[in-house]
């Protein structure tokens, strides 16, 4: 089975109010989907994390050209000529997010031939969850008065969804970040769990700091403390923050968890199989992980074709039967809420949310069938 047409679609959504975080504002949502269609007719989606027109051109000017006419049966085989083909000057980044988007069309062209789901060509056990809990990602930064109590009316709202996990951004300095997490915490009460991503917007004396005044709060996990290019740092904060360290979605590939996996940076492994190199490469993550003892959290945060692979991934491999109890479900998937209609309504059938869990689709590849209306309505060129 060869790959016939490949095809990109960059799709935007203007934002009804901005939001931001430590490092940048977002006033809509775009991201990049890849439809691969082979010889046989099967077509497999795929989307890559990041610029979406900047993916595109990867995909289109130099990926594209090199997978049609080949053999697609062997998803990891052709990474590997991808990867090496674009290594002098990829490697990290762009270049993966192309190839991850490509990768992940492969698996659902591969997985459709076989008339299964992805998350069973994936698992070596039939106890498969059918529906997976969820945390909700939220808790942006807006651009109104009282932000703490914004935050905690927010954070609220999922708690009465049925959400047991909620992640808030921080990294505005020590005494914004804390008062927002006080407003937070004091208006959910003890029990939900509660996670702190400052986006790399710290150095590690300042993260160490910042995690020792967040200490009474209860936090899960303390999310990119520090730049992704410090790992120095990352070990830093680990051993002296007294709450678990996560990181890894400005990673890519095994060979950049290695490094991250080795020298004990991080507690949480959080590759994005939408950039860190598709279903293939997770694979490989996820075995340095399961050696290391380090769970895997996937970061998801883009359309429901990401939400789907987050979910096979998560039902075939990320079970987490090896890897510590960090206090958190395993498996656990993360539901970014903020206004994304492409999450919500890019499918025919979209990804049923109740009580803050997630079923895993059953149909054969990503078991998702995609909206070609809503693409074209929001298409971009
Ligand atoms: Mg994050």
């Amino acid at each position: 089975m060869k790959a016939r047409d490949v095809r990109c679609h960059v799709v935007r959504h203007e934002l009804s109010e901005p939001f931001g975080f430590s490092q940048w504002w977002y006033d809509a949502r775009e991201l990049c989907l890849v439809e691969v269609t082979t010889d046989e007719g099967i077509t497999g989606w795929g989307e890559g994390y990041g610029p979406a027109r900047v993916i595109r051109a990867a995909v289109e000017h130099f990926f594209a050209p090199l997978l049609i006419g080949r053999d697609v049966e062997d998803p990891p085989a052709v990474w590997r000529a991808l990867y090496e083909r674009s290594s002098d000057y990829g490697r990290k980044g762009i270049m993966l997010s192309a190839i991850s988007a490509l990768d992940i069309a492969l698996w659902d062209i591969k997985a459709k031939a076989a008339g299964e789901p992805v998350w069973r060509l994936l698992s070596d056990s039939d106890d498969v969850p059918g529906r997976i809990p969820a945390y909700a990602t939220g808790m942006y930064f807006v651009k109104r008065d009282d932000l703490p109590a914004i935050l905690a009316e927010e954070a609220a709202g999922y708690v009465e969804e049925g959400f047991g996990g909620l992640k808030m951004k921080i990294g505005l300095g020590r005494e914004a970040d804390v008062a927002n997490v006080d407003a937070v915490r004091e208006r959910i009460g003890p029990e939900p769990l509660l996670m702190v991503d400052a986006n790399h917007a710290y150095g590690a004396d300042e993260a160490i700091a910042m995690a020792h005044r967040l200490e009474p709060y209860g936090i899960t996990w303390f999310e990119e403390p520090v730049s992704p290019d410090d790992l120095d740092g990352y070990r830093r904060v680990r051993r002296d923050a007294p709450m678990p360290v996560a990181g890894g979605e400005c990673e890519f590939t095994r060979y950049g968890f290695g490094p991250l996996l080795r020298e004990g940076c991080v507690d949480i492994a959080q590759p994005d199989p939408c950039a860190a190199g598709g279903i293939s490469e997770l694979r490989h993550i996820a075995a340095l992980a399961e050696e290391r003892g380090v769970p895997v959290l996937l970061h998801t945060w883009g359309s429901a074709v990401a939400l789907a692979v987050a979910l096979h991934l998560n039902a075939g491999m990320l079970t987490g039967r090896r890897a510590p109890d960090l206090g958190f479900p395993r498996p656990w998937i993360e539901l970014d809420r903020t206004e994304n209609p492409f999450r919500d309504r890019l499918l025919l059938q979209p990804i049923a949310l109740e009580r803050g869990t997630l079923s895993v689709p059953q149909g054969p590849g990503l078991g998702i069938e995609v909206d070609r209306q809503m693409v074209e309505a929001h298409e971009v060129t």
